[in-house]
């Protein structure tokens, strides 16, 4: 492939700036971040092949340049780095590349390709990838510094990260315990379906569900499917599993002559362990019209030794009721929408074991806080954000409290802004890293547990920032928190809204989708109503840009004057 070669040199000054006002002097447009969303979780089977996705709406026509910041810790790199654009019906319309022995930080790269006619229609999508990497690359960019934040406060962020070289800890669920690289499965010298996957792997799915995650390329166009087919031991009747192909589809059929492997696609599928058999052989299969390549294989042993309860129907927790629409199925859930007040939610709900598996130790130190330290600036900006919004109940009552509360991160800046803060969170790992690590008054309860007393008017702030939607009872956790607010004191809530854009264009697709995890989505209607059946009045509710983050203010009702 022809590789873009690299122009504009830097003239002296702040190297940053400089970048930066080159770049949006030649820049035709600059993708909007959205970092939560769509990010591939990194791990050991998505090690050699990874991107970043976001949505690129550029609003003109024609479009025919991407630039991008590189910045490069290490010279000397070895690798590519490189951009696809995807249209709205998920066809790879260019895909360019270039060598990292060739880019010097700081300096932009531009990605010029012939114009896309059509680039003013919604739902186009830029992915930022790279390569066999030598050395870690991160990917600045010039944009809003925060989706919801007003669009004229820019500021220079990390956009990506990729970085090949570092030690990723596989998790307990996901079915990888090896240093697995990219093997080619059939078709020798010029392979036709390569696969980044463990084989020959045992298994052993103790809780929880399992997971299988990874990547899966091929050089030839058409429609195609992956299945995940689980066999008994004895060679019995084997079950197929369709495996959701969460960033890409097996089904380009148009040759697009740049693009060396076309149909590719990240793939993630999860089995409960009951639905497996008690030992069984798992093979990845891809299959088209005329042939199936199998392109991994491992052995599962599954424990069924908890009792298998019935699955519990879950009413309405705003209204109460029962008449519901169903919203879609992911990973073996069914997520439901209440006719009444809007609020969508798991029903049946997983048990709780289940669900606990997200709040331990190993989600904790694997997963958890390294996405917080990833971009910790940026982070950071955001908890000082939302501290924004309740700073005005500090008069009042400097004592804040909140509600899963993670590592203790936002806490951390409450403290630093001369809050009295203190707080829960359900994963011990959690409260003794935010106790011991940061310092912070944080004990180890659910909002529910017993033995947790909460003085009643005790706080001038409550926080439940992105924790409601993981609650089984939303209602229950807002009523806690207004009692153990002051008369005047406000509740701060950022949480998942099920009206937003990426949500109503992707639907169970979208990241933010994961209704083993995130047990609520919610409507205004009943993030209103919730609040308001507590005592407290709703000041404020707003949302971030793309409309599937809702944030809410609301301040405790002062007693009625009697007489
Ligand atoms: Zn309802």
């Amino acid at each position: 492939m022809q590789l873009p070669s690299l122009t504009a040199p830097v003239v002296g000054g702040d190297e940053i700036e400089h970048a930066l006002r080159e770049l949006r002097a030649q820049a035709h447009h600059v993708p909007r971040p959205l970092p939560l969303l769509f990010r591939l979780r990194p791990g050991v089977d998505l090690r050699t092949v990874t991107f970043d996705a976001y949505p690129l709406d550029p609003d003109e026509p024609n479009l025919h340049c991407i630039a991008l910041i590189p910045f490069l810790p290490q010279a000397q790199a070895t690798g590519t780095l490189g951009i696809e654009i995807v249209s709205p019906d998920r066809q790879i319309v260019r895909q360019l590349r270039v060598a990292l022995d060739g880019v010097i930080s700081y300096r932009p790269v531009r990605f010029d390709f012939p114009p896309i006619p059509d680039s003013a229609r919604r739902g186009f999508e830029l992915r930022v990838f790279a390569r066999d990497a030598s050395e870690p690359i991160h990917v600045l960019a010039y944009h809003p510094l925060l989706p919801f934040l007003p669009r004229r406060v820019l500021a220079p962020r990390v956009l990506c990260s990729f970085d090949f070289a570092r030690d990723v800890a596989p998790s307990a669920a996901a079915a990888v315990s090896d240093d697995a690289r990219a093997r080619t499965v059939d078709g020798g010298a010029a392979p036709l379906f390569a696969v980044d996957f463990p084989s020959g792997t045992d298994v052993e799915v103790a809780s929880g569900v399992l997971s299988v995650r990874g990547w899966a390329y091929s050089k030839r166009h058409g429609p195609g499917r992956l299945v995940l087919e689980l066999s008994g031991p004895s060679g019995g009747a084997s079950r197929r599993i369709p495996v959701a192909h969460r960033y890409c589809r097996f089904d380009v059929s148009q040759v697009i002559p740049s693009i060396p492997a076309v149909n590719y696609a990240g793939f993630e599928v999860s089995v409960d362990r009951f639905d497996l058999p008690r030992q069984a052989e798992a093979t990845l299969m891809f299959e088209a019209l005329d042939e199936r390549h199998r392109l991994a294989a491992f052995q599962v042993r599954a424990a069924h030794t908890d009792p298998v309860e019935a699955p519990e129907l879950v009413r309405c927790d705003c209204c109460g009721g029962d008449d519901t629409d169903a919203w879609g199925n992911k990973d073996g859930l069914t997520v439901v929408q209440c006719r009444v007040c809007g609020l969508a939610f798991t029903s049946p709900r997983p048990d709780f074991g289940r669900i606990g598996q997200r709040y331990s130790q190993e989600y904790f130190l694997n997963e958890y806080l390294p996405s917080m330290r990833a971009d910790h600036e940026a982070h950071r900006a955001r908890w000082n954000y939302y501290l924004d919004q309740v700073e005005r109940f500090k008069a009042l009552n400097p004592r804040l409290f909140e509600v899963g509360t993670g590592a203790g991160y936002l806490l951390k800046e409450a403290v630093r802004r001369g809050w009295t803060a203190s707080g829960i969170d359900v994963n011990p790992a959690a409260a003794t890293y935010a106790r011991d690590t940061l310092g912070l008054e944080v004990t180890c309860h659910n909002i529910d547990s017993a033995d947790l007393a909460l003085p009643e008017g005790a706080f001038g702030a409550v926080l439940l920032e992105s924790t409601l939607e993981h609650f089984l009872s939303p209602r229950r956790v807002i009523a806690a928190s207004a009692r153990a607010l002051q008369p005047g004191g406000g509740l701060f809530i950022w949480t998942i809204a099920n009206d937003g854009d990426v949500v109503m264009r992707e639907g169970m697709a979208m990241m933010l989708v994961g209704p083993s995890e995130h047990l609520y989505y919610f409507s205004a209607t009943a993030l209103c109503r919730l609040c308001e059946d507590n005592g407290l009045r709703v000041e404020r509710m707003w949302r971030d840009d793309s409309g599937d983050g809702i944030g809410v203010v609301a301040s405790k009702r002062l007693d009625r004057v009697e007489g």
